[in-house]
């Protein structure tokens, strides 16, 4: 993509748009663009050949201002020490504007996973989570699955964590397997977060959901459970994408049966109710009521978002538009739900995840929906008071100035340390 940005600077100028907005100094914002700490390693593992291989890691502890830091760990080729630090920033961000009492942080890899055995991979995450004991723990910093990693390495690092310090704490990492400690609607959390948010932004532009025609780009774990809960409360399905392709029927498909026809053949493509298959870029840029990107960063930048005709996006992905792309649909009057608060449902249920854990009483799936349909139903109505109250062009600005606010108002209660 042509404006794609530093992912870093990214984050540094969206917390500079807010600032216009927020009772904060200056110095305060500096320090609010920053991590606190960055940790760098080098880990050396032997592969199965016998050949030692050194691998670059990353933990970015960005604030710690509101509770523990929390954040997830990639494994991909790009994971690198800016990558590291905006994704941090962006947690802090995302913990502030659904109010939940964690901070920021984030870590990965840089590697591809596909080169490697799965013994080769235990090895490498036990090495990491040694680098990691010092720093991490359930009262200090409480990591999670992202890209490439999931309740496998989550195990790995817990089951590390806790023979090397002789205790039981599973609330030390979330994202677990059931069994070990994990949360009921934690998997679906994610697209349940981006339909409770898309369902408020429908209320609050007086929209009618029910029949509202629904294109969600990526049909992975985040985009097809918002496909099916958005199909539920009465809205139609017409596209879907996956990286083979998308579908469309503008008479809408079932998002289930898509779903299983993907799970046989791989991709959505093919799928019998879709009436044509059309490209990646055309499901982006379909006269639907609402969009949902799911898939990867930078999906959109300014020259595709010129041809954006939703009325709203919900973003399920972390930063599905550039921020060019960002100004024109702000000039076209798209009402975009920033994935800080979108797709918070995740962050929101791995925090029950760790609430159950420390109270070693687990909690029914009906109940982790519930709370969670609080959660983000206030933290959209924060979100629209300041952007009303500031009469402001872009509900991205909105959230980052609530949440930019509550992280500042946390740091200065706490008063000055020598
Ligand atoms: P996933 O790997 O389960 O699914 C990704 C999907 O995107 C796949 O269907 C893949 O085929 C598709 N895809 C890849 N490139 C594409 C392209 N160019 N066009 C269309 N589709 C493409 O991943 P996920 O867990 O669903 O995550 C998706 C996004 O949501 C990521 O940005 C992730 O950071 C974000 N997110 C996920 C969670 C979560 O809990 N899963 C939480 C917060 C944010």
């Amino acid at each position: 993509m042509s404006d794609e940005a530093n992912p870093f600077e990214s984050l540094q100028s969206q917390i500079d748009e807010a600032a216009n907005y927020l009772d904060v100094g200056g110095d305060e914002i500096e320090r609010l663009k920053h991590p606190e700490r960055v940790l760098e390693t080098n880990l050396t593992i032997e592969g199965d050949d016998g050949d030692l291989e050194r691998f670059t890691a990353f933990r970015s502890q960005f604030n710690g201002d509101r509770g523990p830091y929390k954040g997830g760990i990639r494994y991909h080729p790009q994971v690198s020490r800016d990558e590291v630090k905006a994704l941090s920033g962006w947690m802090t961000y995302k913990t502030a504007i659904v109010d939940i009492p964690l901070g920021g942080g984030k870590g990965g890899i840089a590697l591809d996973p596909d080169d490697y055995s799965e013994a080769e991979l235990e090895r490498l995450t036990r090495s990491f989570a040694k680098e990691l004991r010092p720093l991490i723990g359930e009262d200090r910093d409480v990591p999670a699955p992202d890209v490439n990693t999931g309740q496998r390495e989550m195990n790995w690092i817990k089951d590390t964590y806790e023979t090397l310090e002789n205790t039981t704490e599973p609330g030390v990492i979330t994202g677990k397997a059931l069994d070990s400690g994990g949360s009921e609607g934690r998997v679906e959390a994610t697209g349940r977060s981006t339909v409770i948010a898309a369902r408020e932004a429908f209320d609050y532009l007086d929209k009618d959901l029910e029949g509202a025609t629904v294109a969600v780009q990526g049909y992975g774990n985040a985009g097809w459970i918002a496909a099916k809960l958005i199909d539920e409360m009465g809205a139609t399905v017409v596209a879907a994408s996956d990286s083979s392709g998308g579908i469309y029927n503008p008479d809408g498909f079932d998002p289930v049966a898509a779903k299983e026809h993907k799970n046989e053949t791989g991709s959505v493509v093919g799928y019998e109710e879709s009436d044509e298959e059309i490209t990646n870029d055309e499901v982006l840029t379909l006269d639907v009521d609402l969009l949902i990107p799911a898939a990867l960063e930078n999906a959109i930048d300014a020259d595709l978002a010129e041809d954006v005709a939703a009325d709203v996006i919900s973003e399920a992905a972390n930063g599905p538009l550039t921020p060019a792309a960002d100004e024109v649909l702000e000039e076209t009057d798209v009402f975009v739900i920033p994935d800080i608060l979108a797709n918070a449902g995740g962050v929101t249920v791995s925090y029950f995840e760790w609430v159950q854990n420390r109270q070693r009483f687990y909690w029914s799936e009906e109940r982790v929906n519930e709370e969670l349909e609080t959660i983000i139903v206030d933290a959209f109505d924060a979100l629209v008071e300041t952007y009303e109250e500031h009469d402001l062009e872009n509900p991205r600005t909105a959230a980052y100035v609530v949440a930019i606010q509550r992280v500042a108002d946390a740091f200065e209660e706490a008063g000055s340390w020598p």
